[in-house]
């Protein structure tokens, strides 16, 4: 290919709305066959917010809500924000606040631990989660909520339900990007069932869940080592060393600095309608050059 010729490729993708780093973006997505995509914030709106709180035990709502609220003021996560947006305005403080990546977080408020985040999270720091909440969990999974867990010394307190949903360009740009032969898979650090439902409703047949961030990047290898050559499509700092060890990194626009940083193209709208135009658009340059 010569280099004026994918300048024009260059070009053209910027009037689409998709920022192509360099000729060697257009040069790399030639041979992509599988395309990654992060489901938070890609696939999704990125937008949490909390659509019903559950209590447990002797807990009311209110306050299962309010502890969740206090721990997650710290947080950075969207779930965060949801769970924060929803809750009381005024918090009491979290003490020793950690936030625990792809997992949840935890701090201590009003001399009491508190825990919140996944229910893995949960079980795995001992708390016991017994087959009541398992079943609304369950429940609220299946129709493709997030849920968290919030638990006060030990003891689950409530359960929150997190939405977000999909954008309205996803289902047309899967749709697209099987027609030009491309295989789809969901990479996501949210559980199995959640991650199935958003699958189904764009038309994603693979799954990859329950991945954590420091294991993205590992994912997509995986994926190469299959004889694949793989784009990675994402938006968060959780995605920046997957984008850089895929084949073709994208990122969408309202992404992080860093996932901006690590990828080779950048959809300029927040449209996953560009998604399959970037592609399409790196093989037709290269279709004509030769
Ligand atoms: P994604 O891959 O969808 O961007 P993450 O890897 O950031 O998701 O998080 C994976 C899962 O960990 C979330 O779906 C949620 O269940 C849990 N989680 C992470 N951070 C938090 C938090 N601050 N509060 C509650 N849950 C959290
Ligand atoms: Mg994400």
């Amino acid at each position: 290919a010569t280099p004026t010729a994918l300048m024009v490729g260059v070009g053209r993708g910027a009037q689409l709305g998709i920022l192509v780093k360099g000729p060697d973006a257009l040069e790399a997505s030639r041979t992509v066959d599988t395309v990654v995509l992060d489901k938070t914030g890609t696939v999704t709106e990125g937008r949490m917010t909390l659509a019903e709180t559950r209590a447990f035990g002797s807990f009311s709502s209110t306050e299962a809500l309010r502890l969740a609220a206090a721990v997650e003021a710290s947080s950075e996560h969207p779930i965060a924000a949801a769970i924060v947006a929803g809750g009381p305005e005024a918090l009491p403080a979290a003490a020793q606040f950690e936030a625990l990546p792809g997992l949840g977080a935890r701090g201590v408020v009003e001399g009491t631990a508190v825990v919140v985040g996944r229910p893995k999270l949960l079980v795995g720091e001992g708390v016991s989660v017994g087959p009541e909440v398992e079943a609304e969990v369950a429940s609220a999974e299946a129709g493709g909520a997030t849920v968290v867990l919030v638990s006060k010394a030990g003891e689950v307190a409530g359960m929150l339900v997190v939405r977000d949903e999909v954008k309205p360009s996803a289902r047309a740009a899967v749709t697209q990007l099987h027609r030009l032969g491309l295989k789809t898979v969901l990479l996501t650090g949210d559980n199995e069932a959640t991650a199935q439902a958003v699958a189904a409703e764009v038309g994603i047949p693979e799954v990859l869940a329950g991945v954590l961030p420091s294991e993205k990047a590992a994912a997509v290898s995986a994926l190469q080592r299959k004889g694949h050559r793989v784009a990675m499509v994402g938006d968060g700092v959780n995605d920046a060393p997957a984008l850089a060890t895929a084949d073709l990194g994208l990122a969408v626009a309202e992404g992080t600095d860093l996932a901006l940083r690590s990828a080779d193209i950048i959809l300029v709208r927040d449209d996953l309608s560009v998604l399959p135009d970037a592609i399409r658009l790196a093989q037709r340059t290269l279709r004509t050059i030769r």
